[in-house]
């Protein structure tokens, strides 16, 4: 009885929700939340509870009206943005990277527990409608390294339920990562451009002149990832508006 059993719920784990929510019902699987394993228990529920969930917050206080940077209270733009205007028109992030938020996109990303994209794209389509002037043309996801391209790619399924949910296109092939970078954790802002120079180009026969897009990543520390893509994305012609679900304190 036991091995059929355990059987049958290996067999439901690997098929994930539909199979779990059934052994759940029968008593032989308790779902809990991936960040505070506590049991699920309310219907809606899934991946995260509901308290967890309700911790995952948009960012309030002051924001550079153009980069979305979190600056002083009575600041209307940051000091990069005022010497320079980046090659985006306007960037928001959905709050910063931090606490549950941030335990919540480890947990997609690393995790590759790909249903939360759901959850991530409702945090996107709520930043867009607080802060970002649309409408768009289509959802341009940041690319992956080109060792990544054949397995879970986080920000391109993010892109693609966000582009679904506006009633866009995406255009996941739009940019190429043509060459491998370092991580570009611990790099100051100098070395992160360096890091990333020449590493974005615009695929051939790609036709973005005069489109509106909104270009997209996970997180942002000094918003250099957004500026070259976006830099690559105006040179084609194409007004470019960025988004992304958090923001490091810097
Ligand atoms: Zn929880
Ligand atoms: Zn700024």
């Amino acid at each position: 009885m036991v091995i059929p059993l355990l059987r049958l719920a290996a067999r439901a784990l690997a098929r994930g929700g539909g199979g779990c929510l059934r052994l759940a019902r029968a008593g032989l699987y308790r779902p809990r939340c991936r960040i505070c394993s506590c049991d699920l228990v309310q219907a809606r529920e899934a991946i995260l509870c509901t308290d967890c969930r309700g911790r995952i917050v948009p960012a309030r206080g002051n924001a550079c009206r153009v980069c979305g940077a979190f600056i002083p209270a009575g600041l209307d733009a940051c000091g990069s943005c005022l010497l320079q205007a980046p090659p985006f028109l306007r960037h928001r992030s959905f709050a910063a990277y931090e606490g549950t938020l941030r335990q919540a996109i480890i947990l997609y990303k690393y995790g590759e527990i790909e249903p939360l994209k759901h959850l991530l794209a409702q945090l996107c389509l709520e930043t867009v409608r607080a802060g970002l002037a649309g409408p768009f043309d289509a959802v341009v996801p940041v690319p992956a390294d080109r060792g990544r391209r054949h397995g879970f790619q986080p920000v391109r399924a993010l892109g693609a339920v966000l582009a679904r949910r506006l009633g866009i296109a995406c255009w996941p092939r739009v940019l190429r990562k043509i060459r491998r970078t370092q991580p570009q954790v611990g790099l100051t802002r100098a070395q992160r451009l360096a890091n990333l120079d020449g590493a974005f180009a615009l695929a051939a026969g790609s036709r973005i002149a005069g489109k509106r897009i909104l270009l997209i990543d996970d997180v942002t520390t000094t918003g250099t990832t957004l500026h070259r893509c976006a830099a690559v994305l105006k040179k084609g012609g194409a007004r470019v508006t960025a988004l992304t679900l958090a923001q490091s304190r810097l």
